[in-house]
């Protein structure tokens, strides 16, 4: 419960949230794009966030829980329970080295290791845009335009995109065969599921904004893989 406090306070579509470069690099609000900001992604929350947790908990209906609002559902909270330990977890997650604390953006710039100015810009811009109602950069919705960075001092919680899977470069025809450099088939040789996820996707673009297209192929490469396997070995 408790422990859950900074993944659900940082993790929502409603925050800010900055990757290396000190730059917002995606729609919050989106499914699948928090990899784009590289290895690790930063919500940069106010002091006024602890405060409102501190006096009013999660908002929502007593008997609801707030819980994780992108792909994994662990952990919860209850809704409406006034949180006032949120100030000692966040001290403690300090500690443990996942949250930064500072009173300026300037200082939060400098301890996350992203360009100050940079970082500063973007908050200011974000916080405009939450004013205005338009994401000018990545067309987030008004609904979770929120400006969470009202007062200091200032947190960044720091997050880890998590990888699925690995997709590996194995081409295949049609029959899920593989092929060789030159597009010839490799005889009796098949590569489902992930081993040829490659030919679903570009390196230069993101994972489908939905789920179910890896399992798909896994599905339907196996089936067709395995009916092709049996008929080859049949037919030799
Ligand atoms: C947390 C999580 C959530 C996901 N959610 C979704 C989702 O919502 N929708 C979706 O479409 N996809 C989702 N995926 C991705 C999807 O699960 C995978 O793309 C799919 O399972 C890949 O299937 P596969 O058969 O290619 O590989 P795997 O399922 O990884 O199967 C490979 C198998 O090979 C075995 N193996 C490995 N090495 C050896 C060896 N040397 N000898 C013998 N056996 C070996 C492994 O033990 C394993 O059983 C998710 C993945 C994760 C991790």
């Amino acid at each position: 419960m408790l422990n859950d406090l900074p993944y659900l306070m940082g993790n929502g579509g409603d925050t800010m949230q900055v990757g290396v470069n000190g730059k917002r690099n995606y729609n919050e609000g989106g499914t699948f794009a928090f990899w784009a900001g590289g290895p690790v992604w930063y919500t940069i929350l106010g002091m006024d966030q602890l405060d409102n947790l501190a006096e009013n908990g999660f908002a929502g209906a007593p008997g609801t829980y707030a819980r994780s609002t992108k792909v994994y559902g662990y952990g919860g909270y209850p809704n409406g329970r006034s949180i006032p330990q949120v100030y000692e977890v966040m001290e403690k997650a300090i500690e443990k080295g996942f949250v930064f604390k500072a009173d300026t953006l300037e200082e939060l710039a400098e301890k996350i290791g992203v360009p100050v100015d940079v970082f500063v810009n973007e908050v200011a811009r974000y916080k405009g845009f939450c004013e205005s109602g338009v994401d000018e950069d990545f067309g987030k919705s008004k609904r979770q335009l929120v400006d969470k960075i009202k007062y200091g001092p200032y947190y960044a919680i720091k997050f880890l995109p998590t990888p699925y899977s690995t997709i590996a470069a194995l081409d295949v025809d049609t029959n899920i065969n593989v092929l060789k450099a030159d597009g010839t088939v490799m005889k009796g040789l098949y590569a489902c599921g992930n081993d040829s996820g490659g030919v679903l996707y570009t390196e230069k673009d993101a994972y489908a904004q939905y789920g179910g297209v890896a399992l798909g192929w896994a599905f339907t490469s196996g089936r067709l893989a395995g009916i092709n396997a049996v008929n080859y070995l049949k037919n030799e």
